[in-house]
């Protein structure tokens, strides 16, 4: 190419950009007109699990409009275009078999208070509402099926408490369904992902009409679910597997039942799921909405930034502000109008109007009375309610550390005469 040419199209080039800034028709002005059109749904943000670290949910000490030290506030959901914030409601695994249950209701309530203190926010629990609501919406997701504590009734008491998602597990097995994770040793399993009762799990969210969420399964349970789902499931913060290979992504083959069960994909924007191992840019984080594209069509892929739940993000994506520079990526690849508006948000309601057409379908069913077996959930905090032994001097109840006082006194008498006894036989006595 003469050095004329090259200039030449360097000055169409200007000429064109300069024309589009101008007329506001340039891929940012399209991006932030269509995200103003069809405000974003992100569908995972740990916000509530910074409130706890950094404050003890005290929000009196904070102003949510600008927070220090995490990538989501006010302010910076308002830049960013988004909608609908689905707010995690997680617990740490180590809470597993101790007070996850407690500790989830305190996140539920901190979530609550967020979106009922600031006029900015208002919490939602339906489709109709998300399409209704004016304001950023908050949506409650909790995250790990740890939460309930292989309970059923928990389950529902936490849908009536506005929970409307939840994701079978985090990093931690539970007795009834399998993490992509191996760092915690609880409930270690072969060849049974989905157990009998976790089936019942499965069921009694379609029944209720909360989203199954499938981040963070292992690729057999989220096979299982798949198969006995009998609404569209979600992963709310996942990426392309083909792209980077890290378990917490999602392979083709399950790319293709998703896009089957109508579900979708929300596609996490963490350097260590999107660029495995390095930083990255934007462009990677497109690669992997192309490449889902390529294999489920764009109708299976949504956002769920993870942001304040991952730590490093590539550049130009570092918080909740920075989503117009993806969408404008995205239009740069020649995405569709409508395909960009169904990854923004359409999608997302398409799923959750689909899941209360299930639960609609299913009114007349039971609560499900199915019970975990003890012996597949066996820890020392499960208790099996019955009326207390009675101690028969005092008429009171022994308190457990009584009872645990009382057997290591009954142990040392049991050593001390065993000692003596061994000491008598030596001596020939
Ligand atoms: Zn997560």
């Amino acid at each position: 190419m003469s050095p004329r040419t090259s200039c030449k199209i360097g000055w169409t080039v200007f000429f064109y950009t300069f024309i589009g800034l101008a007329s506001g028709s340039g891929p940012i002005h399209r991006a932030l007109r269509l995200m103003r059109e069809y405000p974003l749904i992100d569908g995972h943000n740990d916000l509530a699990l910074q409130l706890r670290i950094l404050h003890n949910n005290r929000l009196n000490q904070i102003d949510l409009h600008n927070i220090s030290n995490v990538a989501t506030d006010i302010n910076r959901l308002k830049e960013g275009h988004i909608g609908t914030q689905v707010f995690s409601a997680y617990v740490m695994c180590t809470a597993q078999e101790k007070d996850a249950v407690r500790l989830t209701m305190e996140q539920i309530d901190v979530i609550h208070r967020m979106c009922s203190e600031y006029p900015e926010l208002e919490l939602v629990t339906s489709a109709q509402g998300l399409r209704n609501c004016t304001k950023i919406a908050c949506l409650i997701s909790i995250e790990g099926g740890h939460s309930i504590d292989s309970s059923l009734a928990a389950l529902r008491m936490f849908y009536r408490l506005g929970v409307r998602s939840m994701s079978l597990t985090h990093t931690c097995n539970t007795p009834w369904a399998e993490s992509s994770s191996r760092i915690y040793e609880f409930y270690l399993r072969k060849n049974n992902s989905l157990t009998h009762f976790g089936k019942e799990v499965v069921s009694e969210m379609n029944r209720l009409g909360m989203i199954i969420d499938l981040s963070h399964t292992s690729w057999d349970t989220a096979e299982n679910v798949l198969e006995v789902s009998t609404a569209p499931v979600i992963f709310s913060h996942s990426s392309a597997f083909e792209v980077c290979q890290h378990l917490r992504n999602v392979p083709d083959w399950l790319l293709g039942m998703l896009k089957e069960n109508h579900g979708i994909i929300m596609v996490n924007m963490h350097s260590g799921f999107v660029a495995c191992g390095n930083k990255g840019n934007i462009s990677i984080v497109a690669d992997h909405f192309d490449h889902i594209r390529k294999v489920a069509g764009a109708e299976s892929i949504g956002i769920g930034g993870d942001y304040d739940g991952a730590s490093i993000f590539p550049n130009g994506l570092e918080d909740v502000s920075k989503y117009p520079a993806l969408i404008q990526e995205l239009l740069q690849r020649n995405w569709t109008e409508a395909e960009v508006a169904g990854v923004l948000r359409l999608n997302f309601l398409r799923v959750f109007e689909e899941v209360e057409e299930v639960r609609d379908s299913l009114k007349r069913m039971r609560p499900n009375e199915a019970e975990i077996p003890l012996s597949e959930a066996n820890n020392p905090c499960r208790l099996i309610l019955k009326r207390p032994k009675l101690n028969p001097v005092t008429n009171r109840a022994f308190s457990p550390s009584a009872s645990g006082s009382l057997n290591i006194l009954v142990l040392i008498l049991v050593m001390v005469f065993h000692e003596s006894s061994q000491a008598l036989m030596c001596c020939g006595l």
